[in-house]
């Protein structure tokens, strides 16, 4: 047994060494990317439940060359303060593929960029936003901001109010991942959102008429307070089907899409 004991400690030690190794070797993937212009952003169309129309697209981002996924070195960035830089990147190269398809006569749609909880706190967020939309000469509303609730974990005055700043600039915000974590309904009536995202999460559990009744009371709750819902990771056309009968808006996902490279866009936004 103590031989056994001694081995599992062992294990968990080689662990965590692969484990520290691992964020540090995707640490310097980051900073290199970050001076070599190394990421690359993709967009996913979302679209209208109702007509197929694309209505929007959201921009993720990808390490070049790389099959590292965000979901692994987001939060790294996000631990290590790389987030600010690399959020700014997005911004920036969000913004100049916009003025890049509008100079080309391109009927654009509305960006939705991906906020982390460190990059919105920033102090030179909104400024960053603003200066690259006047650079750029963008309208506000063809970008969007996607928040988490962590955002709100606390009813935060100062935060409530930069994003109230934000909505009155003409730029909407979206609530992401609705319906994990600690998710609310009561967020919803003080964060001044625009639309809600239902996660992925909720939208795999169509699996029964009691499931399929609770996101429609959801979804009816948050229409009820005149916000629009999108729903996420969407895969099947049965999937699609339901959600057309229960009232969500818009929805994005590998049935209809996967992210595309910024010129795979084009097809999509010549109607
Ligand atoms: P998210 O914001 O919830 O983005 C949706 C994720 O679901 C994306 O993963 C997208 O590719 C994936 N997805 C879309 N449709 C489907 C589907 O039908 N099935 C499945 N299985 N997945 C689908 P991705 O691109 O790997 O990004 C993962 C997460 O990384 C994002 O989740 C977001 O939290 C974060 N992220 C990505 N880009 C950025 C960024 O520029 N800034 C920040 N702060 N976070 C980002
Ligand atoms: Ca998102
Ligand atoms: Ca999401
Ligand atoms: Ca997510």
């Amino acid at each position: 047994a103590k031989e056994n004991g001694k081995n599992t400690y062992v294990y968990f030690d080689t662990k965590m060494q692969e484990a520290v190794k691992e964020k540090t070797y995707i640490e310097n993937k980051l900073i290199d990317a970050l001076k070599t212009n190394n990421f690359q952003i993709l967009y996913q169309p979302i679209y209208d439940i109702k007509t197929g129309e694309v209505v929007s697209f959201e921009a993720l981002l990808r390490i070049k060359d790389s099959n590292i996924s965000p979901a692994k070195f987001i939060p790294i960035a996000e631990k290590s303060n790389l987030i600010v830089d690399i959020g700014n990147w997005v911004i920036e190269n969000v913004l100049s593929q916009i003025r890049e398809w509008l100079n080309r006569g391109i009927n654009v749609k509305p960006v939705s960029i991906n906020i982390s909880v460190k990059q919105f706190l920033d102090g030179t967020f909104l400024d960053l936003i603003k200066e690259y939309l006047d650079e750029n000469n963008i309208y506000r509303d063809l970008i969007q901001l996607e928040i988490t609730e962590s955002l709100l974990l606390e009813k935060n005055e100062h935060t409530i109010q930069k994003l109230k700043t934000i909505k009155d600039l003409g730029i909407k915000l979206i609530l992401d991942d609705f319906g994990t974590g600690y998710s609310s309904l009561s967020y919803l009536t003080y964060i001044p959102v625009d639309r809600v995202k239902l996660d992925k999460s909720l939208n795999d559990r169509f699996v029964n008429k009691y499931n399929i009744e609770t996101i429609k009371n959801i979804i009816g709750l948050i229409k009820s307070l005149d916000l629009t819902v999108t729903a996420e990771g969407i895969e099947t056309m049965e999937q699609v089907e339901i959600l057309r009968q229960i009232g969500c808006d818009y929805v994005q996902g590998y049935v209809f899409s996967k992210p595309l490279i910024a010129e795979g866009c084009i097809d999509l936004l010549k109607n």
